[in-house]
């Protein structure tokens, strides 16, 4: 029997599995992950508030892979050899005829004293911490920012970070207590999430104003100190400080000698294949794929890539070529918690639908159905 190997349990692997079997190819699929579970990242936004709670985002996926008969090996990746044909593990390793990376990416902790920080899109216990941080404060100053990777300037996270603001903003204000916090936001550019248009960058720095929010913009980070954002264009105090570095890819492709872009992720191309490599495809976070420069790294894309590297696979199963492009597609509601803002670019095509109430409703709806799909 062909034997499909994908590296990593999230976004990417899950839309990889499902079309997989959805094209009903005949293969053994084997997913590598440390955990048989999925961690729900875009829902992270809503922990410190307290709508949702560590254990709602941390899907347990054996009932999913055998419903899918998807065999789960437990291990960390640490090198992909022999043109991608073995996979070595921290627990072994794996042969395969046909392989898909999908691990994601890493955020770059480079900048002096990011110690002093919180990188909240790390994980639940990171914005467990920042749930109990602000609960526990009886006032200050919460300062958020978020930086690129220099090498590789759409490699980063900013949608989260809005998120994350707009939603302290709001649980303060339900709290009756806003009036006690100065919040701050802080970017390197002026026009900080350009990727989401002109007119979404001005509407999110109104709605900032709108919400009393002060901004730091244009100024690259220098460093953090206990309480203290200090940039090239001057420096802040912070009581807090909730930072997002820009990615890179992890770092076992120090070990292998996959093709990397200059930012450090896998090299793709535009059918999810890694270049020079055989039946080696590449999906989500981890990978650099050529498209606009708006091409985000965000849960849907990574799903549009792993649809692509499937499809391809079923292709060469059927002796056909590998000729599915992955589509490129931004699509994000930036929550508030109680109302959201939807960002839609695919082409020439751009939407926004201004802030509103039923867009939080909508975000909350997704969630719910993306969950029970995998329930
Ligand atoms: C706070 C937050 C909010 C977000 N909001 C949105 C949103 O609203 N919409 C949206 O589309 N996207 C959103 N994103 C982005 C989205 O979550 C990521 O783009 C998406 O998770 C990428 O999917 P992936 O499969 O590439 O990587 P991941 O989802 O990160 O999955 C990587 C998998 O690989 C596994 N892994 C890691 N290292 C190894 C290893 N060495 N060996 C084997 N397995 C390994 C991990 O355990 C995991 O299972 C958000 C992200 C965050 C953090």
């Amino acid at each position: 029997m062909t034997q499909i190997v994908i590296l990593g349990s999230g976004f990417a692997a899950i839309a990889a599995i499902r079309e997989l079997r959805r094209r009903k190819v005949q293969a053994d699929i084997t997913v590598v992950s440390p955990k048989n579970e999925l961690i729900y990242l875009p829902s992270l936004i809503w922990l410190p508030a307290g709508l949702r709670h560590g254990q709602d985002l941390r899907i347990d996926l054996a009932a999913y892979f055998c419903r899918q008969q998807v065999k789960w090996f437990q291990g960390s990746v640490q090198q992909v050899l022999d043109g991608g044909r073995r996979v070595v593990t921290d627990h072994g390793e794996l042969a395969n005829d046909f392989l898909i990376i999908a691990t994601g990416g890493r955020y770059i902790r480079k900048l002096p004293g990011i110690e002093h920080a919180i990188i909240p899109c790390e994980g639940i216990a990171q914005a467990e911490v920042i749930r109990d941080r602000i609960s526990a404060m009886n006032g200050g100053t919460i300062a958020i920012g978020f930086a690129s990777n220099p090498k590789e300037p759409g490699a980063m996270r900013g949608g989260p970070m809005f998120e994350f603001l707009f939603g302290i903003d709001t649980l303060l204000r339900r709290q009756q207590r806003r009036d006690l916090f100065k919040l701050v936001f802080f970017a390197p550019s002026n026009k900080p999430g350009q990727r989401l248009g002109e007119s979404a960058v001005e509407r999110i720095l109104e709605h900032m104003d709108r919400c009393g929010i002060e901004t730091h913009l244009g100024h690259k980070p220098v460093r953090f100190e206990p309480s203290k954002v200090v940039t090239e264009g001057g420096e802040f105090d912070a009581d807090l400080i909730l930072f997002m570095p820009g990615l890179t890819g992890p770092a076992w492709l120090d070990q292998c000698e996959l093709p990397r872009s200059e930012g450090g992720f896998i090299q793709g191309d535009a059918n999810c294949r890694v270049p020079g490599l055989q039946r080696v495809y590449v999906a989500g976070d981890i990978g650099s794929f050529p498209g606009p420069d708006w091409m985000a790294k965000q849960a849907h894309q990574a799903d549009l890539q792993a649809v692509a590297a499937a499809r391809n696979i079923a292709a060469v199963l059927r002796g056909d070529p590998e000729s599915h492009e992955f589509c490129t597609e931004l699509a994000c509601i930036i929550d508030g918690l109680d109302s959201g803002m939807l960002v839609y670019r695919r082409g020439k095509r751009r939407l926004i639908v201004p802030r509103m109430a039923p867009l939080h409703w909508a975000k909350r709806w997704f969630e719910a159905a993306y969950l029970r799909s995998l329930r």
